[in-house]
């Protein structure tokens, strides 16, 4: 069995549908059983955030008007994929369409916008878009049924915006879908969204279709998940800002991990913790090559690579700088910071500490750093152990990632050399004790600068030459 996934372009039309669907008819008509997990099609979620955030703030005529443009959009496409007028599917589209519509005016009346709510709304990306691929499927001679999240089994907490899934998720899931394969039938289930125990909506967080496959995938005890893209496979760093950018033939689960946790949007950060216990291999493949292998990815890394794999960047981050001599030799002081930070649900990217203690530098995203910042500062200020808070704004995290960096002498001096001749300041350094990642900060106008130089420093677009164009 194989999970699926196929992102926003791959599901932005009726020809990229009708593409997307190829591919996973292909695998079925050779035997296979196949999961599909579609993402909404592409900017719908952001076209539903926004929609959510005029209705909240009054302007529903706005939203209205966006709907009717999702409306023209999912039904057009429908109809391209044979959908008659009266079909299930449209009925089924007009329906969703007009909860959405009544969610939509609930919110302009109450002008209140709860993350209950956002997910709500932005679920609709994902239940409208599933049909479509189902559809399509059919179109191709295959039976296919969709289902949400929730149907499917996806159980979560009720941690609405970044939902995580709930262990029981793992025995419901093949409870539910089990049947299908038995009588031939593959299952269309939406990505990004799941299901409180009590059935209200929650969602995985951003790019959490990804997620849905493999928590799906675990559950199932597939034999692989399979993520399509519109990019060759996982590259040496991302291919919009370099373009020598190569493709990685293989990836370990914990340089993935790191890659997407520093940056790189090609994966959710937490996609791989399903497959990890397991050992479930994830592929990574380009839809507009499918012979193409992409990027494999496993529990371990391959003897006989480069130390450096990749490179990330993070752009919209910002440290936090907190110091003064009363700081020193208080361990107090560092649960009290993680303790605000927690209370305020900011999620940290890196620290570092002086040996002295006088000063701890912490990294933080920037929609989070003056909530984060003034939250501490409310903490200590007037107290006796913390003089000195500065918060730096405008800069940008960049991570090189590798399981060879390991043990391997002189990364770091490269790497660094490599920043320092193009004339860059660092702001901060970190490096964790498992040696899998080396971050530093850096002004954010010079961030394009700085991975371009990382990336040739280590001769990374040299040494995939074995992939496609060598
Ligand atoms: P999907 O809709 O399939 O989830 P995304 O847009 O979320 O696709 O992710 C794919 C995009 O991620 C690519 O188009 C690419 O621009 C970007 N990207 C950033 N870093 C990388 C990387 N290291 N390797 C591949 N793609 C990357
Ligand atoms: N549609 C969601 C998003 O745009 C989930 C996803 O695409 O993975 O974030
Ligand atoms: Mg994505």
């Amino acid at each position: 069995m194989i999970v699926m996934k196929f992102g926003g372009t791959l599901m932005g039309s009726s020809q990229a549908i009708k593409h997307s669907a190829s591919l996973v008819v292909s695998s079925v008509k050779g035997g296979e059983s196949v999961v599909v997990v579609p993402s909404a099609m592409s900017g719908v979620t952001d076209m539903l955030l926004k929609i959510a955030s005029s209705a909240s703030d009054g302007d529903i005529a706005f939203a209205n008007d966006e709907i009717a443009l999702l409306r023209q959009r999912h039904l057009s496409t429908a109809v391209d994929l044979g959908a008659a007028p009266n079909s299930s599917t449209v009925e089924k589209l007009l329906g969703l369409l007009e909860q959405l519509a009544q969610t939509v005016h609930g919110i302009g009346l109450l002008r209140e916008l709860s993350s209950r709510s956002k997910d709500l709304i932005v679920s609709f990306g994902e239940r409208l878009s599933a049909p479509l691929m189902a559809l399509a499927l059919e179109g191709q001679g295959v039976r296919a049924l969709d289902l949400t999240g929730g149907q499917a089994g996806l159980l979560t907490g009720d941690d609405f915006g970044n939902a995580r899934p709930l262990p029981e998720a793992y025995e419901r899931i093949p409870e539910r879908l089990g049947g299908l394969f038995q009588q031939n039938i593959t299952p269309v289930v939406t990505g990004f969204i799941g299901e409180t125990r009590k059935g209200v909506i929650t969602t995985l967080g951003r790019g959490g279709t990804d997620y849905t496959a493999t928590i799906l995938g675990a559950a199932l005890n597939a034999d692989e998940v399979w993520l399509w893209k519109d990019v060759d496979g996982v590259m040496t760093t991302d291919p919009r800002l370099v373009p020598e950018a190569r493709n990685l033939e293989h990836l370990s689960y914990a340089e993935i991990m790191e890659m997407a946790y520093f940056g790189a949007k090609v994966l959710h950060p937490l996609a791989v913790t399903p497959l990890q216990d397991k050992g479930i291999p994830l592929r990574v493949k380009s839809a507009a090559d499918p012979s193409f292998p992409g990027t494999l990815v496993t529990s371990e890394p391959r003897a006989g690579e480069g130390a450096v794999k990749a490179v990330t960047a993070i752009r919209n981050s910002a440290i936090i700088d907190i110091g003064g001599a009363g700081m020193v030799g208080v361990p107090e002081v560092v649960s009290r910071i993680f303790n605000v930070l927690a209370q305020e649900n900011v999620n940290v990217l890196m620290i570092s500490q002086s040996s002295s203690m006088a000063n701890i530098s912490l990294v933080v995203m920037r929609p989070e750093a003056k909530r984060a910042f003034e939250a501490l500062k409310n903490q200590f200020e007037g107290g006796e152990f913390v003089r000195t808070f500065e918060l730096w704004e405008d800069v940008a995290t960049v991570a090189v990632v590798g399981e060879g960096m390991r043990g391997e002498k002189g990364v770091a001096a490269k790497l660094f050399n490599a920043v320092a001749a193009e004339g860059i300041s660092l702001h901060m350094i970190s490096q964790g004790s498992s040696e899998l990642n080396i971050s530093f900060c850096i002004d954010e106008s010079e961030v394009e600068k700085a991975v371009k130089a990382v990336h040739k420093a280590f001769g990374l677009e040299r040494q995939m030459l074995a992939t496609k164009d060598g």
